[in-house]
């Protein structure tokens, strides 16, 4: 009988979930329960082609909301009856976690206590574990941590040049994020590599509203753009990326900013969104600048620099590239960041295939390179399907 797992990624304000099959990557069910805490919560699914809209009791908990998941699952019975297994996106596991692992009360403690470091997703994650343990008690849960996949990242790489005993004594060291779609695109270049993933150099960039870019030497990660939290490193939609940590003291002493305040600026005004004055979606700004608005096309100029910055030194870094890998909505998608990210590389022997650049996008997986070029590969992410094979790799062990 086909099996299915559950999988979810849940926020401080909404749960994303997906049943996928244990065998292939389908995805029969998935859905997303928004606005939770909030007068408009509501759970939206698709099956199929039908799409489902559902509201949810005013101000709905995650536990709410997991309870409407359980019983849209009793709708398609033979889904919900083939369930083996649930699978958590937890985002920060620390130096504890180096990969996933079965969730048990030690665990979820754990988990619950890195809070300070993902204030605003451990919380969450722990709050949909308990809410998953209520709604799905016969199941075993699985942690599948955002981090795990840079604890091979070395001590010169993870940590930053302050007191060591702030890295001992609290853990302030880089971590990185996004490690689910590193790990996968990774894999995936490999196979269009027809190498082992242990024989591949690569360069992941995954460029959604969050960003990041990892560095892999063979096989391994060495070094990743985002720190201690997903603040650091690349531009994103409103995360500011690298800046120098004297602007927050600055706002702090001279323009009266709380704590909260800047971490508000840092991570939700800033970026795209910060410097167009329009908004933190690409394709907006693609539009925008295409109709002449200049803030627009300075935050896309902004972004690409930043990445193109970033490969540079990784290039630096990982030795004889075997391929520089796009994914994430904008990596994926955009055909425009794309080529301005490349034209701006062709002195390090890089060029784009202009069909193939339009072609793959929107699902679609390849190279985007032309023969003579450095390898370029566009690749669909899907942190789901690792999450539910993890899940299934770890729910049965021993
Ligand atoms: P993600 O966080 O991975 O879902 O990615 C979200 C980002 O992808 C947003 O900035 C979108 O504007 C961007 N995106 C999605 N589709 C496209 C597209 N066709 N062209 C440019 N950007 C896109």
């Amino acid at each position: 009988m086909t099996q299915h797992v559950l999988v979810l990624n849940c926020g401080s304000s909404s749960i994303k979930f997906a049943i996928i099959e244990t065998t292939s990557a389908k995805l029969p069910l998935q859905g997303i329960a928004e606005n939770l805490g909030a007068e408009n919560s509501q759970l939206r699914y698709s099956y199929g082609q039908d799409k489902t809209s559902l509201k949810l009791t005013t101000n709905a908990t995650h536990k709410d909301a997991l309870h409407c998941i359980e019983q849209v699952l009793k709708k398609f019975d033979t889904l919900g009856s083939s369930l083996v297994a649930v699978g958590h996106r937890v985002v920060h596991g620390g130096e504890r976690f180096t990969h996933s692992c079965l969730i048990d009360d030690a665990v979820k403690q754990a988990i619950s206590d890195m809070s300070h470091m993902a204030p605003l997703h451990n919380p969450a994650n722990v709050a949909g574990i308990t809410s998953a343990q209520a709604a799905f008690p016969n199941l075993p849960q699985v942690a599948v941590f955002d981090t795990a996949f840079f604890q091979t990242l070395p001590k010169h790489a993870y940590l930053y040049a302050l007191p060591y005993k702030l890295y001992e004594q609290h853990g302030i060291r880089k971590y990185g994020f996004h490690g689910s779609s590193h790990y996968f695109v990774s894999g995936q270049a490999a196979k269009y590599l027809t190498k082992e993933i242990k024989d591949c150099n690569l360069i992941t960039a995954h460029l959604g509203n969050g960003c990041s870019i990892t560095a892999i030497k063979q096989g391994k990660a060495i070094d990743t753009s985002m720190g201690f939290t997903p603040l650091e490193g690349l531009m994103m939609g409103t995360r500011c990326g690298d800046i120098d940590p004297s602007v927050a003291t600055f706002l702090i002493e001279n323009l009266a900013y709380s704590a909260n305040q800047v971490s508000a600026l840092l991570n939700k005004q800033s970026g795209l969104h910060g410097i167009s004055q329009l908004s933190n979606d690409c394709r907006t700004l693609e539009q925008e600048q295409a109709q002449g608005n200049q803030q627009a096309k300075l935050a896309l100029d902004m972004f690409v620099y930043r990445l193109v910055k970033y490969i540079g030194s990784y290039l630096a870094i990982v030795g004889p590239l075997d391929a520089l890998v796009f994914t994430g909505g904008i990596g994926e998608n955009s055909s425009y960041i794309r080529q301005q990210t490349i034209s701006q590389l062709k002195h390090m022997g890089f060029s784009l295939d202009d069909k193939l650049n339009t072609e793959m996008r929107f699902g679609h997986s390849g190279f985007i390179s032309q023969p003579s070029s450095k390898n370029i590969l566009a690749i669909a992410t899907n942190e789901e399907w690792v999450i539910a094979q993890d899940t299934i790799k770890y729910a049965f062990q021993a």
